[in-house]
């Protein structure tokens, strides 16, 4: 059985005939007006999205599918749902819009909500409209607080496409993007199935990633490093969990050399690991955070960054140079508010852990064990990679690192024709659906999976 469903409405009332006129007209304006991202525009095909509900999106044919990516992985309170839209509505009805310098009740909310949440001091928040800028006033906020100019990040990465955070990126998309001179310098982080340090245990990679970290440190010089930048559990770049003890680790570095923790959780964040932050998995503590995504499950645009109490105090009597017209919109932060408190009242960060330890985990080990195609699974909560080789034994990947491949084109077209909507990047296929979702939709979406690797497998040499 797949999940391919022809209802004849949609969740919102609209015919399915009606919703096909309406997504063929969107298709050929947005051919004819419509600059994608990270995209050859003349290539590009997009699908037509027309609806949602729940863990599902209709497609321009009106087609149900089941959504495994959470749109860019941050639907994680699911699509359309209800409290959110009221509050979204409620908010329009009362106040559109305000400006930063003005206190407003869901801004001062939302902040509560949030600061309540981040471990330790992290209780300030300032508010951006997306994670990029986060991280790029994350940046600002520790080259003023430390008087240092240079920032550390690992390769495989991904922080943003504004212009320091594209250069904070370490993956592939940094390299047309990479003016050479914006003070970052990259370092590699700990993932065993790929070692860089010949290890063989979590133990040993553990260990001899972080002497490699402290000697990137000692080389660069410690008194010209302002922040090292780090994503909890890489997520675009592969949802690589660090070994036990890396975090903690980086922690005491940072203490040792005066430089600022800053912990990436634009996707991590907001319950997607299973816990409200990722950080909360190893009991670490940050000097600044940045999320966005989760944190209102992208109903609006909203990013943010806690903030420490001493990093905090650095603006005390000195002004912090920076702001957005729309930092803290209140019909974001009125989204923000409604997706926190709906998560919490209805236990959806629970949810993501015992989804993730109970159904996802053990179903993608049995789809390991029958695709030979399949080299890794590693993940927690509703954020789990699947990593496509060509060959078991060498780990060669079934798409070279930066490319993509007709064995990765054909799997992904293989979930989708099956009601599957996947997360690809490069050689592997992400199982990152809403927090919400239920074990039988996720049973739904492993027998789809289980049909497309039988593709994967037969590109095999
Ligand atoms: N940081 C991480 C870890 C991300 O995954 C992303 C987006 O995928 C960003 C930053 C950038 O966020 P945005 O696209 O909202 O600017």
């Amino acid at each position: 059985m797949t999940t391919i469903d022809h209802l004849d409405t949609l969740p919102d009332g609209r015919s399915v005939e009606d919703a096909r006129v309406e997504a063929a007209r969107a298709y050929d304006l947005d051919r004819r007006h419509v600059f994608h991202s990270w995209s050859a525009q003349a290539e590009i095909s997009p699908m037509g999205i027309t609806a949602s509900a729940g863990s599902y999106v209709w497609d321009g044919d009106g087609r149900r599918l089941l959504d495994f990516s959470s749109m860019l992985v941050n639907t994680n309170i699911g699509h359309q749902h209800p409290r959110v839209i009221a509050a979204i509505q409620r908010q329009a009805a009362k106040l559109c819009t305000v400006a930063p310098q003005y206190a407003n009740d869901v801004r001062s909310e939302a902040a509560r909500l949030i600061a309540e949440r981040t471990p330790g001091d992290l209780d300030k928040i300032f508010f951006t409209n997306g994670g990029a800028d986060a991280n790029e006033h994350a940046v600002r906020m520790a080259r003023l607080h430390t008087g240092r100019r240079k920032v550390l990040t690992r390769y495989r990465s991904y922080h943003g496409g504004t212009d320091t955070a594209i250069n904070l990126t370490g993956d592939p998309r940094r390299w047309p993007n990479d003016h050479g001179d914006s003070g970052v310098v990259h370092f590699f982080g700990p993932f065993l199935y790929r070692s860089r340090f010949h290890a063989e245990t979590e133990e040993q990679e553990c260990a001899r990633a972080l002497d490699h970290l402290d000697e990137v440190i000692r080389m660069e010089g410690p008194s010209t490093i302002a922040a090292i930048v780090l994503e909890t559990i890489p997520g675009t770049a592969g949802i690589m969990i660090p070994p036990p003890g890396y975090l903690r680790g980086v922690r005491e570095l940072c203490d040792r050399y005066g430089i600022v923790y800053i912990a990436d959780e634009v996707m991590a964040g907001f319950g997607r690991s299973g816990t409200w932050f990722s950080v909360d998995l190893v009991g670490v503590t940050p000097d600044l955070l940045t999320f966005a995504k989760g944190v209102n499950s992208g109903y609006v645009p909203l990013g943010g960054v806690a903030i420490s109490a001493a990093i905090a105090a650095t603006f005390d009597h000195r002004p912090y140079p920076g702001g957005l017209t729309y930092s803290g919109h209140p019909l974001a932060t009125a989204a923000a508010v409604a997706t926190i408190t709906a998560m919490a009242d209805e236990d959806v960060v629970g949810n993501a852990s015992r989804i993730g330890a109970e159904v996802i985990g053990p179903g993608l080990a049995e789809l390991a064990d029958r695709h030979p195609s399949v080299g890794e699974v590693r993940g927690c909560g509703v954020f789990w990679a699947l990593e496509l080789v060509r060959d078991r034994t060498t780990r060669e990947p079934l798409a070279p690192y930066g490319a993509s491949s007709a064995a990765m084109n054909d799997v992904v077209a293989a979930c989708r024709s099956g009601g599957l909507l996947p997360f690809a990047n490069v050689n592997r296929i992400h199982v990152v659906p809403p927090c919400t979702v239920t074990a039988e939709e996720v049973r739904e979406g492993l027998t789809v999976l289980d049909a497309a690797l039988t593709v994967g497998d037969a590109h095999l040499p």
